[in-house]
């Protein structure tokens, strides 16, 4: 039983956060955010940027981290290794996680959500990624794909793509699932070089044609969102050449590739789609044509911090199972817990994981105060990564040779880790970023 699971009481009791409500209502407007770099974005305002720094989760979100360790424990850890080892998709899990408010946490109340801030989906996030990253994957993705819409769709847009995947389910009564489709064969890391062709044809709406490769829930989603070029010149600036659309994967001309072989989260759905003359109507068009690279981009700022969240769940496992076999494995006569060069590896663990949390949360934090966190969200996306992997690592070490075995669950972990530092932006890219940032912020002071 989930006492205070169902989404009503989730959005009665949960929003808006304690330190939102003890400042006046007035204070939870939509505000406005860097007018330079993204014009049409609204964000809403979750938390006061001016109240006293505190390292303490409100009780509201100490709920939501309870509830989401209490769904972790019974509905995700009993059963991460065996859909690891069919591939099947987690669709019981993702079920009874819209059922209990912890799908699309993002998505705002007027659209049937929970409207939840960013910290608290990183909350959310960091207890999924401690079960399995790729049930956590499968989850979080749907949020990727809603964040565009959530930040720049218009009222239609929102009222129709959120609300069905809030209210709809399939004949089989599986909840609607959405998909970010940006990446191409032939262009990842550099968004600009995408293929991808929209024209618009003479009623105003849009052939798409082109491909897209390694789209989590490919094989799932109800509704993709895609970013493809709409200027052919070579020569058109980035910021103006590309647009977003949302199309429906049951569109003419869609088709879905086979799921993906990967190394790792393989309960996660990863597929190539083909677009061939598929009509998008106009209507389906984010904000407007030109102006799709700078919400691609912008969109990173609020799914990195839930990515790093999950990379610190699965950094928190690594701990905790290495911690706990050190206690119970005994060599030369004592655990190895007393060995000082295993102290080390759960010390840097332990580094690892603390830091990398404190900084998914800054990143998520400045977000939900209606400021930028580009500098921030690389940050925390960067260096939870990292921890993760080198904190399953250590635990696979720490295990020895039963680490190395999948009747224990390290190997897993270590073989989930490794797409943390490749997908939402890699470990190179996040730090080209990172410096970029830095540079802008000191460039007038040195
Ligand atoms: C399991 C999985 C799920 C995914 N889910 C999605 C999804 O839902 N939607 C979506 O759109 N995409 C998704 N992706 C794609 C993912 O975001 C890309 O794979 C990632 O951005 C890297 O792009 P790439 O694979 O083309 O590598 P490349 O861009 O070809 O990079 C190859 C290597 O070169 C490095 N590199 C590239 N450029 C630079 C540079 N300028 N400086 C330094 N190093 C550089 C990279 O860091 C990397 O190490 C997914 C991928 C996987 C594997």
């Amino acid at each position: 039983m989930y006492s205070v699971l169902n989404r009503s009481c989730l959005s009665a009791v949960l929003r808006p956060t304690t330190s939102v409500r003890a400042a006046s209502a007035s204070q939870l407007l939509s505000v406005r955010r860097d007018q330079s770099s993204a014009p049409y974005l609204n964000i809403e305002r979750h938390h006061d940027p001016d109240a006293p720094l505190s390292f303490s989760l409100t009780e509201d979100q100490r709920e939501i981290k309870d509830l989401a360790s209490k769904f972790t424990r019974e509905e995700i850890i009993p059963v991460a290794a065996q859909y690891d080892k069919t591939g099947e998709y987690p669709w019981p899990i993702v079920k009874k996680a819209r059922e209990v408010g912890l799908l699309n946490t993002g998505i705002q109340e007027k659209y049937g959500g929970p409207g939840l801030g960013l910290v608290e989906a990183c909350i959310v996030a960091e207890q999924f990624g401690y079960g399995c990253t790729g049930i956590g994957t499968s989850m979080e993705s749907n949020g990727l794909a809603q964040a565009p819409v959530i930040l720049f769709g218009n009222e239609e847009q929102k009222k129709k793509y959120l609300g069905r995947l809030m209210h709809e389910s399939d004949s089989q009564g599986r909840p609607l699932m959405s998909a970010y489709a940006v990446t191409e064969p032939g262009a990842g890391s550099d968004v600009a070089g995408i293929k991808m062709r929209a024209e618009k044809n003479s009623d105003g709406n849009y052939i798409l044609n082109g491909s897209k490769m390694w789209i989590t829930n490919g094989g799932v989603a109800n509704w993709y969102f895609v970013l493809a070029r709409t200027n052919p010149d070579p020569k058109a600036k980035a910021s103006e050449a590309f647009s977003c659309f949302i199309v429906e994967a049951d569109s003419p001309g869609v088709s879905v590739g086979r799921k993906e072989l990967n190394m790792g989260q393989r309960a996660s759905d990863t597929r190539g789609i083909t677009f061939d003359n598929v009509i998008v109507p106009k209507e389906n068009l984010l904000v407007k044509e030109g102006a799709g690279f700078k919400i691609a981009m912008t969109v990173f700022d609020k799914t990195r911090p839930p990515v790093a969240a999950l990379a610190v769940g699965l950094g928190q496992r690594a701990l905790d199972e290495a911690t706990k076999y050190a206690l119970e494995r005994k060599t030369f006569g004592t655990q190895i817990f007393n060995h000082q060069a295993v102290q080390f590896m759960i010390a840097d663990m332990i580094v690892g994981v603390e830091t990398a949390r404190l900084a998914t949360l800054r990143a998520a934090w400045q977000m939900d105060c209606g400021q930028r966190n580009t500098y921030w969200a690389s940050i925390a996306k960067c260096l939870a990564a990292d921890v993760a992997n080198k904190s399953a690592t250590d635990a696979v070490q720490i295990f020895g040779g039963a680490g190395f075995n999948t009747e224990y669950p390290v190997e897993k972990l270590m073989r989930d880790a490794k797409i943390l530092q490749i997908y939402e932006g890699t470990a190179q890219i996040q730090r080209l970023i990172i410096a970029r940032e830095h540079y802008n912020m000191v460039k007038d002071t040195l």
